[in-house]
């Protein structure tokens, strides 16, 4: 029996020390991480993707959600989900959303010059703006800098925000409109507080998370969605369903009068290079007439 008990303790010494080795190397990592960010902002690591967002009422792309990819020179592509949660606790996500948005006024700025078709942009902005005074003024300047009427510029607040400061956050809406901005709720549903996020927070546009459309469709699904964006009307909020996969989703969403739709039935993510070329014209990419 004492040797048993000898080797089980060797068994959680072992795995003690293969746990306290792997913090060990998940330390250096996002030291690593740490100690490259800045720089790589500089070097322009950070590209900047576009996904489009299709009307369904005319078929056409009428806009398009800003997502951060890091073309890291080693590592290749890292993802958002890779890097946003450190950028969260170490503060870095304040510069890197503020540079995605003036990407995305350099970028208007460019397509008004060249008489490109005009397409709303929305950027994700983290929470932790929440405790930063007057970061909506430096927006403000970087729109005004580009000359960019401001609301062809969006911006998605998460949900789960909410928890935080309820009124802090509904002064930062009041910002948002007085800037000119738009506003949407994004991951709408994917938390605990929904109805009460639509009680207290005037938003323009609703996004329904993708976890309304994960599983395969049933009558009770399809209610529960058509509910809400019966809601979002009435509250004059458009909708947009994110996450969208397949083409009887679309007629669905379709026959619900959903507004807006954004998922990889229509593309992923793509480089503004992509973005360009497939939608260089304002025609419609899907039929609406049936
Ligand atoms: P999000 O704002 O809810 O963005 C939508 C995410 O869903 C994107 O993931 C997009 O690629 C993905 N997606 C779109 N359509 C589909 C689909 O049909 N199927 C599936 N499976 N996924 C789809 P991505 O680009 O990996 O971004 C993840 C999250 O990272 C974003 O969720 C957003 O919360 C955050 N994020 C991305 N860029 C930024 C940024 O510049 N600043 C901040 N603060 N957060 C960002
Ligand atoms: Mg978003
Ligand atoms: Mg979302
Ligand atoms: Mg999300």
């Amino acid at each position: 029996a004492a040797r048993k008990k000898n080797k089980q303790n060797g068994q959680l010494l072992c795995n003690n020390l293969f746990y306290e080795e792997l913090e060990r190397l998940n330390m250096i990592k996002e030291k690593e991480i740490e100690n490259s960010m800045e720089k790589a902002l500089e070097n322009h690591e950070f590209e900047v993707y576009l996904q489009p967002k299709v009307c369904l009422k005319t078929g056409k792309v009428i806009g398009a959600e800003a997502l951060v990819r890091w073309i890291h020179p080693t590592k290749g592509m890292i993802y958002p989900n890779d890097f946003i949660p450190l950028f969260e606790e170490n503060g870095f996500i304040l510069k890197l959303d503020q540079y995605v948005f003036e990407e995305v006024c350099k970028l208007l700025r460019r397509w008004i010059d060249e008489e490109k078709p005009l397409r709303r942009i929305s950027v994700n902005l983290s929470r932790n703006h929440l405790n930063k005074q007057g970061f909506l003024k430096e927006y403000s300047v970087i729109q005004k800098k580009y000359n960019v009427p401001p609301e062809l510029l969006e911006i998605e607040l998460t949900e789960t925000i909410v928890f935080e400061n309820l009124s802090l956050l509904k002064d930062i809406i009041d910002d948002i409109h007085n800037m000119g901005f738009l506003c949407s709720m994004d991951d709408f549903g994917s938390g605990y507080s929904s109805l009460n996020v639509l009680k207290e927070v005037p938003v323009d546009i609703l996004k329904l998370d993708r976890i309304f459309f994960v599983n395969e469709a049933t009558k009770r699904s399809n209610d529960v969605v058509q509910s809400v964006i019966e809601l979002a009307k009435k509250l004059d909020m458009e909708t947009v369903a994110e996450g969208i996969e397949t083409i009887p989703q679309v007629e669905s969403l379709q026959k619900m009068q959903c507004d807006i739709i954004q998922g990889y039935v229509f593309a992923k993510p793509m480089p503004i290079s992509e973005f360009e070329e497939k939608y260089n014209k304002d025609l419609a990419i899907i039929d609406v007439n049936h």
